[in-house]
């Protein structure tokens, strides 16, 4: 077990049509969201049996209220080596600054176009100037090892591989192509949509020649790449590559439901024993009894079950229980 990722809310500010397309949705119930304190509890659980990398994540995390308290709460736990945040970056402009001073080590920023009209089209909002005006900020703050995170999708962005690596070079950000995946519900995912690893490669290749694979140094998501130029760029294909053999991520929803697995159809409360007084020993033992069990191996198996015509989640199940949404997940 090396990775959380913890998801902060299920609400988020932009409705991308691959994630969260419609507006309104089965919201988890205030109340059970995690407190800070709660989440750090937790943290401290998960961190006792060897987690060091912890994301925070959503829904969009910029939502929650009073953030970098928790950050700071966070980055403060012995054992947390790297503590990072993905974000869509609309409201980062004001925050980035304090998260940095908070203790935040890394920022990964989803950005899957340059062109506003598009990203009003994909995201139904039309915030894309506070995008860019939040990842400057990003970078004014003097945060390292910046990340860019764009999904690829066939017939909207495919174009934009090269202008958007040239913007990460100005941006000193690493970009990290990631493969569209089968979410469930109502984002219209098809095979056809997948642009992938491959032909991104050979996309990148007719502008800047072949591009080098660098060796895996960590069990990260994704594979890193080098160009001729000395560029590095990053591939996440959990479509056609699933790296299920290596991963060592678990996540947390907003609501304290532990998940082993980003395609797990169930989980572990561990909000009720710990509002119920469970002590770090009575959490740690849930936890390591759970991961010992562990044989997930959700994006390998959907590849079978993409084969036979399955769906992930249908939208009646989803409506059912929005902790299959990807949003509460926390992607
Ligand atoms: N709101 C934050 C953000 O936009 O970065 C964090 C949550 S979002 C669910 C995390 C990441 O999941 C984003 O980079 C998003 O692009 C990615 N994502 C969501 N749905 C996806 C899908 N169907 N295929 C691939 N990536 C997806």
């Amino acid at each position: 077990m090396g990775a959380l990722r913890i998801s902060l809310t299920d609400r988020c500010n932009l409705r991308c049509r691959y994630c969260m397309p419609e507006e309104e949705y089965a919201w988890l119930p205030r109340e059970d969201l995690l407190t800070f304190e709660e989440i750090e509890r937790l943290t401290e659980a998960f961190v006792s049996l060897g987690v060091d990398k912890v994301r925070l994540t959503g829904g969009e995390p910029l939502l929650r209220r009073g953030l970098p308290e928790l950050v700071r709460r966070l980055a403060g736990l012995p054992g947390v080596k790297d503590l990072a945040m993905t974000t869509n970056g609309v409201l980062l402009a004001k925050h980035a600054e304090q998260l940095r001073e908070a203790g935040l080590h890394r920022l990964t920023i989803s950005l899957d176009t340059l062109r506003p009209e598009r990203f009003s089209a994909l995201t139904r909002r039309g915030t894309h100037p506070d995008v860019l005006a939040g990842i400057n900020a990003a970078v004014a703050t003097g945060l390292t090892d910046l990340k860019i995170d764009t999904v690829v999708m066939r017939g909207f962005n495919e174009d934009e591989l090269v202008d958007l690596i040239e913007f990460g070079k100005n941006m000193s950000a690493e970009v990290r192509f990631i493969e569209y995946m089968d979410v469930g519900g109502a984002t219209g995912w098809t095979p056809e949509k997948v642009f992938s690893r491959k032909e991104i490669l050979e996309t990148l290749a007719q502008e800047y020649g072949p591009a080098e694979e660098l060796r895996k140094t960590d069990a990260a998501p994704a594979d890193r790449f080098v160009l001729p130029d000395g560029t590095v760029f990053g591939i996440i294909s959990s479509t056609t590559q699933p790296f299920c053999a290596t991963c060592d991520r678990s996540r947390l929803t907003a609501d304290g439901m532990w998940l082993r697995c980003l395609y797990a159809m169930t989980g572990t409360d561990l909000r009720t024993p710990l509002r119920d007084g469970a002590s770090l020993d009575d959490l740690r033992d849930l936890i390591t009894g759970i991961w010992q069990q562990r044989r997930d191996r959700g994006a390998v198996e959907r590849i079978g079950q993409r084969a036979r015509g399955q769906v992930f989640v249908s939208l009646e199940n989803l409506k059912r229980d929005p902790h299959l949404e990807m949003h509460t997940r926390g992607g």
